[in-house]
């Protein structure tokens, strides 16, 4: 069932009497999974994270339509109370590790977000608790955020998202300021609670390999969806990437070469193993043709 579905969704940042409009979303429309993971990508300004903040109701539509758990977001008779109701459902996580701490110790900054909903202490304790352990973070509970690295810092801010339950998180770039540890280290989280907590995930990210793990890829260009399918089908078609200024996974643009030199050979292949298999086999086939041809 679709948890999220989005129909000619369109977003301007209004202008000023220096500044013009800036058309930043052009007539989206997708539908999200409840416990998917998709993966956003699109080059700097195509729109994604103006995106993120019309999904979790932090900009309000120009036009179009947001449905969010079986409501209407955007119908005329939409209440302040469904909208807060909604913002409950959907968390985000974004770039700067450093921005997201609000308290001094770890274990508090999960709790913030549960606070400000007036759950019991105990309850909040316990939520705290699962969170914490949910990221791996369980022994720096009583630590100071800031002397934590990048992706520990990113754990703990997904942790707060988790105890808030949120059953949709939105991550805008959120390993993009962590070194490969930490960027590791943040991708397993991402892709447990996805697994195993059947969290729905919308990753915008601009490291293809990460995409290449999501079960969906949505391609933003201009404010427009550029393509929208499986990693397979997204990454099987690179010049269409290419051309809109994107990478694609170094295994696919290896095999793509590969292929132009004259091997039959599959591109959408991702694990660095497989893709090595891949051109082994390719090899020996086209060898074993010469000799017969011989
Ligand atoms: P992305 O996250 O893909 O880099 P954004 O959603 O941030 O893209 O931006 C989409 C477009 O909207 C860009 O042209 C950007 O310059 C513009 N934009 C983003 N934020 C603002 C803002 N606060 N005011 C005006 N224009 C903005
Ligand atoms: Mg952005």
């Amino acid at each position: 069932m679709a948890i999220l579905s989005v129909k000619n969704l369109s977003y301007t940042y209004p202008g000023d009497d220096i500044t013009p409009p800036v058309p930043a979303l052009r007539n989206v429309s997708f539908s999200i999974e409840e416990g998917s993971f998709t993966a956003v990508l699109g080059h700097n300004g195509s729109g994604k994270s103006t995106l993120a903040k019309l999904l979790s109701m932090i900009y309000t539509p120009e036009s179009g339509q947001i449905v969010l758990c079986g409501r209407d977001m955007t119908a005329p008779d939409v209440t302040e109370a469904d909208i807060l109701a909604a913002r409950r459902e959907i968390g985000m996580v974004f770039q700067n590790p450093d921005n997201q701490i609000v308290a001094t110790v770890v274990e508090e900054d999960v709790a913030f977000g549960c606070e400000n909903l007036g759950l019991p202490p105990a309850e909040i304790r316990k939520r705290v608790d699962d969170a914490l352990a949910a990221v791996g973070m369980t022994a720096y509970a009583r630590h100071a955020p800031h002397k934590l690295s990048g992706g520990q810092k990113q754990r703990v801010a997904i942790a707060g998202t988790i105890a808030m339950r949120r059953r949709i998180i939105i991550f805008d770039e959120s390993t993009a300021m962590l070194d490969p540890m930490g960027r590791r280290e943040v991708m397993d989280v991402i892709l447990r609670l996805n697994r195993e907590e059947g969290i729905t995930v919308l990753m915008i990210t601009h490291y293809m390999n990460e995409a290449a793990m999501a079960d969906r890829i949505l391609v933003l260009d201009h404010g427009g969806v550029l393509c929208d399918g499986t990693p397979q089908a997204v990454f099987g078609d690179p010049e269409r990437l290419w051309a809109a200024g994107l990478d694609v996974p170094q295994t696919t643009e290896l095999l793509y070469r590969f292929r132009g030199l004259g091997y039959d050979v599959p591109i959408a292949v991702f694990d660095a193993d497989e893709c090595a298999d891949v051109i082994a086999a390719a090899i020996a086939k086209k060898s074993k043709k010469a000799k017969e041809v011989r």
